[in-house]
């Protein structure tokens, strides 16, 4: 991409055009705003005169409260969104060229998840949801196993007892991970 070379271990998750920094249509610079592994990058697309400016915001400049980027979408109607996005060094906004906040909301979105490791941020954020779905899950008994396999280790572990293969003690230990009989030393799962 002209104006932002990527290193090699970075990679670019997710991007939105038609953006402007500094200021709305016509004023502020228009380019695209850009989420690698590694920072916020905000690329002007300058002119023929011109060359666009590039703004970087490393990820870890990014305030954080309760595992929540501070990074916000405003909406209101008649005007173009605003994305915010709070940093050690101030706040930064990127402003949308059109008048939906879709693209700026998934890029919110994108940006926790770079932060926070994929996917555990939706998972904190969507907590009701998934302990919803695991009471669901309860009721259709059989089923608990593909939802259980899903949430990974956001379910608690089952307790299971059951007779050792070797020498027929009673062993304990959790439901689907390897338990070492103390009497005898055979490992098995339940
Ligand atoms: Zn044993």
């Amino acid at each position: 991409m002209a104006g932002y070379e990527l290193q090699r271990d970075e990679v670019e998750l997710f991007k939105v055009s038609e953006v402007r920094r500094g200021g709305r249509a016509p004023f502020g610079e228009a380019g695209d705003l850009i989420l690698t592994n590694k920072a916020v990058v905000f690329v002007g697309k300058g002119s023929i005169f011109k060359q666009g400016n590039t703004y970087v915001y490393p990820l870890h400049s990014l305030k954080t409260y309760n595992g929540q980027v501070q990074v916000k979408v405003e909406t209101k109607f008649g005007e173009n969104p605003v994305l915010r996005l709070f940093l050690d060094t101030g706040e930064e906004a990127i402003i949308s060229d059109g008048y939906t906040a879709g693209n700026f909301k998934k890029m919110a979105n994108a940006i926790n998840e770079a932060v926070n490791g994929a996917s555990s941020n939706s998972i904190y954020n969507d907590a009701n949801a998934i302990f919803g779905a695991k009471k669901i899950a309860e009721g259709l008994k059989g089923t608990v196993g593909v939802f259980a396999d899903a949430m990974g280790s956001f379910v608690p572990k089952k307790e299971v007892s059951g007779k050792c293969p070797g020498c027929g003690a009673t062993i304990h230990g959790f439901q689907g991970e390897s338990i070492k009989c103390e009497y005898c030393g055979t490992r098995c799962t339940l």
